[in-house]
Order: structure tokens, then C-alpha cells, then sequence
């Protein structure tokens, strides 16, 4: 390796490392550090295409919802009917039931996580399994209940093996949320790992970088935190953390 690939190569190494140190805690294999210099520049070249035929973040267009309870109980009602029956990506193929989501109109918060887990697949019911379990821990601390909130995921549908959704998938699904958004009208939206709040922020910035500020979209403030799941893989590395942001989104709750 010439002494120009041996930098470039630890710069790399370097950048990784902050970045797994900020989303996860650790540090994680990066198969692409391995590749022989000779192949780099082709591999970059596919990359380069795969990214720019995929936005890497989908677009998060706002929609103006009903104004009435009533139509925004029976948009919320219509948004489930539809998922119930969509196929607009390839989740649709391996899906028990359908996850749309629940809870309350004007919540306190909305949450959005990423997607059904097993346990969610079988019910159809948002936050469920063990993560739905650990969240519900993270309420009762900052004043809420179950029923006060309403939850949603990025995909009504289980990735399968509980991979991340791909960005086509979120952004087929989409259109969902923003309707549910605009039905719902949360005072404040709490984004639950990484997927969610790239995907509401509309922005690539990994979740160390987003988490403990207040971003606002649509009116709306936002708020980011890890994901139950991370948190109960590394208490010890998340714990804190998800304190502080829940500590930060109850100072919102009570302007
Ligand atoms: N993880 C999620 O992101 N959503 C769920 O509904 C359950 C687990
Ligand atoms: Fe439709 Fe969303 Fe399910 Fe894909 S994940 S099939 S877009 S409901």
C-alpha cells in the first residue's frame, strides 16, 4: 500500500470510529477499510451510482391533516385501512399484520420508532415486545401513560429478521406518517433511534449528532433519543444518555 492509501486509510478508520462511537457506543466492522486499493475505485463508482439512484434520506413532505376530531379520528381510521391492504413495497411479502399504530389525538407526544418487531407482527400492535416493554418504563418518570401518547414506526410492516428497513421501503411508507402527523397533532415528536430521526429531520447526521437539541418541523419540535432495542443491548453506554434527552423532553412538556 503506498503511503497516500496508508492515510487515507486511517483517516477512515478514525471517522468510523467516532461515528460507531456517537450511534452505538462501539465499535463495528467496516468491511469497506478492508478492500484492496485497486478495487477502491470501482467499488466507489457502484457506490456512487447506488446512492444517487436512492435518495439515502427519504423526503418527509408535510401534509395539511382535518380539522375536526371527528375527521381526524376517521383519517387515522382510513390511513390503518389502507395499510392493511398496501403492497407498495416488498415488506408487504413477508408481513403477518400490519403494525399502523395507536393512541391518542393532541398527545403530549408521538412517538415513531422504525418498524414491527416480532412480537408486533403477530398483534399488530406498535411497541409491544421487549422494547414496547422498556418504553413504557421511560413514561412513567417524565408523567405519561400508554393511553396519553399515540406510536408509530417509519414501516407498518416487519423487516424480515428485524433487519433495518431499506430506503425505498421508507419511503414507500411514508406518506402513512405524514398523514398520521397531521391526523394526530402532536404537541411534541420524539424520534426513537436513528432510523426515525433521519427520516423525520430528513437529514443523514448520524443520532449522537442529533440527539439533545430540540429541532423543529412543521411547527412541530422534535426531539431524538436512542432506540429501546440499542438501550437494552448497552444500559450501561445508553442509559445516561436516554435520561438526559427524556429529562429535555420534559422541560418541553412543561412550556
Ligand atoms: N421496534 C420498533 O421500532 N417499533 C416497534 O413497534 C417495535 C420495536
Ligand atoms: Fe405498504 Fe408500508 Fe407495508 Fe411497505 S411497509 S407494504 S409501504 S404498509
Amino acid at each position: 500500500m503506498t503511503p497516500d492509501a496508508r492515510s487515507r486509510k486511517s483517516f477512515w478508520k478514525t471517522l468510523n470510529l467516532l461515528e460507531d462511537w456517537l450511534t452505538t457506543g462501539f465499535s463495528r466492522k467496516h468491511p469497506e477499510l478492508e478492500i484492496d486499493e485497486s478495487a477502491r475505485g470501482q467499488e466507489t463508482a457502484v457506490r456512487a451510482a447506488a446512492a444517487a439512484a436512492v435518495d439515502p434520506v427519504p423526503r418527509f413532505v408535510h401534509v395539511e391533516g382535518p380539522a375536526s376530531a371527528e375527521d381526524r379520528s376517521s383519517a387515522l381510521s382510513a390511513v390503518a385501512a389502507e395499510v392493511a391492504g398496501c403492497a407498495k413495497c416488498g415488506l408487504a411479502a413477508n408481513r403477518t399484520m400490519t403494525v399502523p399504530g395507536e393512541g391518542a389525538l393532541n398527545p403530549p407526544v408521538m412517538f415513531v420508532g422504525e418498524g414491527p418487531g416480532a412480537e408486533e407482527d403477530r398483534t399488530g400492535r406498535p411497541f409491544v415486545g421487549a422494547a414496547g416493554q422498556y418504553l413504557d418504563t421511560w413514561l412513567k418518570p417524565i408523567g405519561l401513560t400508554r393511553p396519553q401518547v399515540f406510536i408509530a414506526n417509519c414501516v407498518k410492516c416487519r423487516p424480515p429478521q428485524n433487519r433495518e428497513p431499506h430506503p425505498d421501503e421508507i419511503g414507500a411508507c411514508l406518506p402513512y406518517l405524514e398523514r398520521q402527523i397531521a391526523a394526530v397533532k402532536p404537541k411534541i415528536i420524539c424520534c426513537l433511534g436513528r432510523i426515525a430521526a433521519q427520516t423525520l429531520l430528513g437529514t443523514a447526521s448520524s443520532l449522537g449528532a442529533l440527539r439533545g437539541k430540540v429541532h423543529q418541523r412543521h411547527g412541530i419540535p422534535v426531539v431524538v433519543t436512542y432506540h429501546p432495542s440499542a438501550v437494552l443491548r448497552d444500559k450501561a453506554g445508553l442509559r445516561k444518555p436516554v435520561w438526559d434527552d427524556l429529562q429535555l423532553l420534559q422541560r418541553l412538556l412543561q412550556q
